[in-house]
């Protein structure tokens, strides 16, 4: 079992609290009814020796809208929180990995009604390799349609990156793995390709790339900054609802997502995308993108904001 890699603080309303002293009440509302928003961000180390946070104002807007969505009240603003972020990775000397935003209704009134019970905020950072696997960037991965449909988009809020979303999740992840698959494949309540359990997802056929639309998905900001690579590379680009079958005679297919950044898929419920690994567009899109998130390509410096330690 791979524990998360420890780092020395985590900022806490505010404050930097050692990582061992960032607890909360057994009887935090967010743990009984899962009303929580969060982020996954990651930081690289460029070519230079210097580190960037990819896309943060992004991810902090994205928080926000989370919480508005879900009529959180988060007390700091956006700036805090940008600022706050910086201060962890500096704090912490963390010159590469991920960093874990999340805001919570915090303990007071029990019952599902949050009332007036504080909004928490914390905002973690660690070390944090390929999230699928070094060996599934490169070789890419075998997925499985889940049983679990995705989220209908009036029982639960897609565009919020919230907590209790994440059941549906984790339960379909669980599924794949114990079936002895990487990840699993959620279509939307209609039967349409949706995403996976933490990722986007796009396929490639007869050289036109295609991603679903934003109708039961996250907007992910991987997809966003893939879409503008690939149309600016001259790929053309569509959002369009898509099959599984569809999906099954794709000439590609990868997961996109800031954790697992661009991961092939090289199988689809026992059928094999393509030749089986990874295709060249889709090598194409992941070179060009840790070439952006790592500072190699000046076009997209605007994405990145550097942060000395
Ligand atoms: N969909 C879901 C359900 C996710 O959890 C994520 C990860 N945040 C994504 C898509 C990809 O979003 P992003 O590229 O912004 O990380």
């Amino acid at each position: 079992m791979s524990m998360v890699q420890k780092s020395e603080t985590i900022w806490f309303d505010g404050k930097q609290v050692p990582w061992d002293e960032a607890n909360v009440h057994v009887l935090t509302h967010a743990l009984h009814y899962g009303v929580g928003v969060f982020e996954g961000i990651r930081a690289y180390r460029c070519a230079d020796g210097s580190s960037a946070v990819f896309r943060l104002r992004e991810h902090v807007q994205r928080l926000f809208s989370s919480a508005k969505i879900l009529r959180m009240e988060i007390p700091f603003t956006e700036d805090a929180i940008f600022d706050a972020i910086v201060e962890t990775l500096q704090r912490n000397r963390l010159a590469e990995g991920y960093i874990r935003p999340l805001s919570f209704v915090g303990a007071g009134a029990m019952g599902v009604y949050p009332g007036d019970n504080p909004v928490q905020t914390i905002i973690a950072v660690w070390p944090w390799g390929a999230y699928l696997g070094a060996e599934a960037l490169e070789k890419g991965i075998r997925v499985k349609t889940s049983s679990f449909a995705r989220h209908h988009v009036n029982a639960m809020m897609t565009k919020a990156k919230a907590s209790g979303n994440y059941v549906n999740s984790v339960l379909a992840k669980m599924e794949a793995k114990a079936d002895g698959y990487d990840e699993a494949l959620m279509l939307d309540v209609s039967g349409f390709v949706s995403e996976a359990t933490g990722e986007n997802i796009f396929m490639v056929r007869n050289g036109v790339i295609k991603t679903t639309p934003l109708t039961s998905i996250l907007d992910g900001i991987t997809r966003n900054s893939l879409m503008t690579l690939a149309r600016d590379l001259g790929y053309e680009v569509v959002e369009q609802q898509f099959t599984r079958d569809e999906l099954y005679v794709a000439d590609e297919a990868f997961f996109c997502g800031t954790a697992a950044e661009v991961t092939p898929i090289r199988e689809v419920d026992r059928r094999v995308i393509g030749k089986g690994s990874a295709g060249p567009v889709t090598k194409h899109l992941q070179q060009e993108y840790f070439k952006a998130v790592k500072g190699d390509n000046p076009s997209y410096d605007h994405w990145l904001h550097r942060y000395a330690l």
